[in-house]
């Protein structure tokens, strides 16, 4: 079985994105079976030929009665329990929020291996916008810009240390 990285966040910080950056797709994988939870995305991150992943993109339903936190932080609950690995990713343009503070103390109860993304950060000072999530105490923080590509090398590095 392939090992398996989640992508887990609050909305619009760049999950999808960084989803179709790694699997080269749009959602072309997305699988419709029944037993996949229709508000996780599949797919297989081939960029490194002999150590393919699956990829899990969470978010693609918006909250509705239980409100868009309870909706994020099950999701982000339910895709680490099934996951080797979890991609935190957060906007380096807007900075920690208090919905990122949730999410990610959901994901340390998992138990799962965390990983800090910041992402957003083209055209921005990429240090700075890294220190202001220095409070989460992450060790290693990969910096992304992946509506360009960027740091997706450095970020498939990190995540292959970790698997
Ligand atoms: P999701 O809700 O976390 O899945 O976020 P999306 O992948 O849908 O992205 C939300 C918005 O942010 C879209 O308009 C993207 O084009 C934009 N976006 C994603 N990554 C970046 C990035 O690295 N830099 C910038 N400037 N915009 C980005
Ligand atoms: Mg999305």
């Amino acid at each position: 079985m392939l090992p398996t990285v989640a992508l887990v966040g609050r909305p619009n910080v760049g999950k999808s994105t960084l989803f179709n950056a790694l699997t080269r797709t749009r959602d072309a994988l997305v699988h419709d079976q029944p037993g996949v939870t229709r508000d996780r995305h599949y797919g297989v991150c081939r960029l490194q030929e002999d150590r393919p992943f699956v990829l899990v993109d969470t978010g693609g339903i918006a909250g509705d009665e239980e409100g868009l936190a309870g909706a994020t932080a099950r999701q982000a609950r339910a895709a680490a329990e099934e996951s080797d690995l979890v991609l935190f990713v957060v906007d380096g343009r807007e900075g920690p929020s208090a919905l990122d503070d949730e999410i990610l103390s959901w994901l340390r109860k998992s138990g799962r291996p965390v990983l800090l993304v910041v992402n957003k950060v083209d055209g921005i000072d990429a240090r700075q916008a890294e220190n202001e999530f220095a409070r989460y105490g992450f060790e290693d923080v990969v910096q992304t810009a992946a509506s360009h590509r960027a740091g997706i090398d450095e970020l498939l590095d990190d995540v292959y240390a970790r698997l």
